[in-house]
C-alpha cells in the first residue's frame, strides 16, 4: 500500500504532514521495518509493505482519532505559535470530531503536479470533500507569507484541509525541536527546527530518531539568545546521542529553521527562515573533541563574548563546499576561536577541518615535520604574538615563506637560550618543511599556521626527547 502526503508547496509544513502520517503507520503496523518514507519532489512517498492488512482502514481510523484526542487539546493548542486563545477551542473541537471520513482514500494519489494553480486550495483533501482549516503558523513559519511557492499573486494563507492540520500539528509535536531562546524584558523567542529527510527513512530509523529529538529536547530546549544559524552544532553539540542517530545508514538530512518572536499581548511573528545540510554538522559533532570546542566557544558567548561569530564561522565551513573561502576562514577561525577562549583548538578539530573542509591533503596534515614546526611557532599564539604565524600563512612565495619561517625560528632560538620554556623543532623537520612548501606552498603553510594554533597531545618536548 502506497500513501502520499499532498504536496503543499511549503517544505516544513510537508515534512510536518509526512512525520504524522508515518507515526500512524508506526502505530497500526506491528513491524516498523516494513514501512518506509520516500522524500520525493515537493511531497513524500510512504510504502506499506505488509500483505496482512485486515481491518487495516479501521485501525487507522482510531488510532488517528486517538491520537487527535490525546495530543490536540484546547489547553496544547493554546501554547502553540499562531493559535490564538480565542479558536484554541474551535480547532480541538474540528480535531475530536475529525471521523467520518476515509483517510486513506485521501492519501493515496500522488498531487505531481508542483507547479499547479495555487489559487487552489494547497491540500487536494478538500476538493474530495474534506473540512477546510488555514496553514497556521503552528505548522509553517511560511504561514501567511507564501512567497516560496513562486510566482502567486494571491497572498491570502493556504488552505489545507483539517487531516492535514491535525497530522502536522502531531507531527510537528513528535518531530520537531522546539528551542527557547531566552526572553528579555517583553520579548519572546523561540526557534522551531525541522528534519527534512533527503534519502529514505524506514520505520525503525523513524522510532530511533523520534525518541532521540524528545531526550534532547529534554537536554537542551532552552538556549542563551543566539543566531538562528549556529542553533543546530549548539544542540548536536550539547546533545550528542542525536548527532549521532542523524549520521547513521548514510541518511541525509537538511534542517529546516524557523526563528519566532513574540512580544507581549501580541502573536508571534515569523523573524526568520533558513534551511542548510545538517548532515555535515552532525559528523562534525560526532567526534569528541570537536564537540568540546564547540561547546567552549559557546560558553564565551554566554559570557559575552564572540562565540557567536566564532560558531558561525564554523558552520558556514561546514556545510560550504567552496574550498578556497573555507582555506580563508580556517585560518581565522583557528585565531580567534584561541584568542577568544584561551585555548588551543583540539588537534583532532584541526585535522577534521583541515581534511574535510579544506582539503588539504593528509600527507601534509600528519607530516610529522610539520606538526614539529608547528609546535615550535605554537609558542607565539600562547604569548598572544600572532606576527610570525601570520607572517607564515600570509607568504605568497616560497622565499617569503622560508623568510618569515627563520626569523620566527631565530625568534624562538633567542627565548630558547634566554632559558624561557620554548620548544626548539629539529633542522631536519625544518628542511622537510621548507621542500613540502617548495611542492605545494599553500597547503603546507595553511597547515603550519592552524597547527600552530591547535594542541597536539602526542608531541613530547624537546627536553623530553633528549632524556
Ligand atoms: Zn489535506
Amino acid at each position: 500500500m502506497i500513501l502520499f502526503t499532498p504536496n503543499v508547496g511549503v517544505e516544513d509544513a510537508e515534512a510536518k504532514i509526512a512525520y504524522g502520517l508515518f507515526h500512524l503507520l508506526t502505530r497500526v503496523v506491528e513491524d516498523a521495518s516494513k514501512i518506509s518514507l520516500r522524500p520525493m519532489r515537493g511531497y513524500y512517498f510512504l510504502d506499506v509493505n505488509e500483505s496482512r492488512m485486515d481491518d487495516f482502514q479501521q485501525k487507522i481510523q482510531k488510532k488517528f482519532e486517538e491520537m487527535c484526542n490525546d495530543y490536540l487539546t484546547r489547553e496544547a493548542l493554546v501554547r502553540l505559535p499562531g493559535v490564538q486563545a480565542k479558536y484554541a477551542t474551535l480547532y480541538a473541537q474540528s480535531f475530536i470530531d475529525i471521523g467520518g471520513f476515509d483517510l486513506m482514500e485521501l492519501f493515496k494519489s500522488a498531487t505531481e503536479d508542483y507547479y499547479r494553480d495555487f489559487r487552489s486550495p494547497a491540500c487536494p483533501h478538500i476538493e474530495k470533500g474534506a473540512k477546510a482549516g488555514g496553514l497556521i503558523l503552528a505548522i509553517s513559519s511560511h504561514t501567511g507569507k507564501p512567497y516560496g511557492r513562486d510566482r502567486i499573486y494571491q497572498k491570502s494563507n493556504i488552505k489545507l484541509c483539517s487531516i492535514c492540520m491535525a497530522l502536522a500539528l502531531i507531527g510537528q509535536k513528535l518531530m520537531t525541536l522546539q528551542i527557547r531562546t531566552t526572553f528579555r524584558g517583553k520579548e519572546f523567542k523561540r526557534a522551531i527546527l525541522t528534519l527534512v529527510p533527503r534519502s529514505s527513512i524506514n520505520g525503525d530509523d523513524f522510532n530511533t530518531l523520534q525518541m532521540k529529538m524528545r531526550d534532547c529536547m529534554e537536554t537542551t530546549g532552552r538556549l542563551q539568545e543566539v543566531p538562528a544559524l549556529i542553533i543546530p552544532i549548539v544542540v548536536l553539540s550539547r546533545y550528542k546521542d542525536l548527532a549521532e542517530v542523524l549520521t547513521m545508514r548514510g541518511i541525509r538530512y537538511d534542517l529546516h529553521i524557523s526563528s519566532l518572536e513574540s512580544k507581549i499581548g501580541r502573536g508571534w511573528t515569523t523573524r526568520g527562515t533558513s534551511i542548510l545540510d545538517i548532515s555535515s554538522i552532525a559528523s562534525f559533532v560526532c567526534r569528541v573533541p570537536a564537540r568540546e570546542d564547540v561547546l567552549k566557544a559557546y560558553d564565551s558567548l554566554r559570557k559575552g563574548g564572540r562565540g557567536a561569530e566564532i560558531l558561525e564561522t564554523l558552520t558556514f565551513m561546514l556545510i560550504s563546499d567552496d574550498v578556497s573561502a573555507n582555506r580563508r576562514h580556517m585560518s581565522n577561525f583557528a585565531k580567534d576561536f584561541y584568542c577568544e577562549t584561551g585555548k588551543y583548538l583540539y588537534y583532532e578539530t584541526t585535522e577534521y577541518l583541515l581534511t574535510e573542509v579544506c582539503h588539504i591533503s593528509k600527507h601534509i596534515i600528519l607530516n610529522d615535520s610539520i606538526a614539529d614546526v608547528a609546535r615550535g611557532l605554537s609558542y607565539f599564539a600562547s604569548v598572544r604574538n600572532f606576527g610570525y604565524i601570520d607572517e607564515i600563512r600570509n607568504a605568497t612565495t616560497l622565499i617569503e615563506f622560508e623568510r618569515s619561517l627563520a626569523s620566527g625560528l631565530r625568534e624562538l632560538r633567542t627565548r630558547y637560550e634566554a632559558e624561557e620554556k620554548v620548544y626548539l623543532p629539529s633542522e631536519g623537520a625544518i628542511k622537510e618543511v621548507i621542500s613540502l612548501a617548495a611542492e605545494n606552498l599553500e597547503e603546507t603553510k595553511l597547515s603550519i599556521a592552524i597547527l600552530a594554533l591547535s594542541w597536539r597531545p602526542t608531541a613530547k618536548l624537546k627536553e623530553e626527547v633528549q632524556k
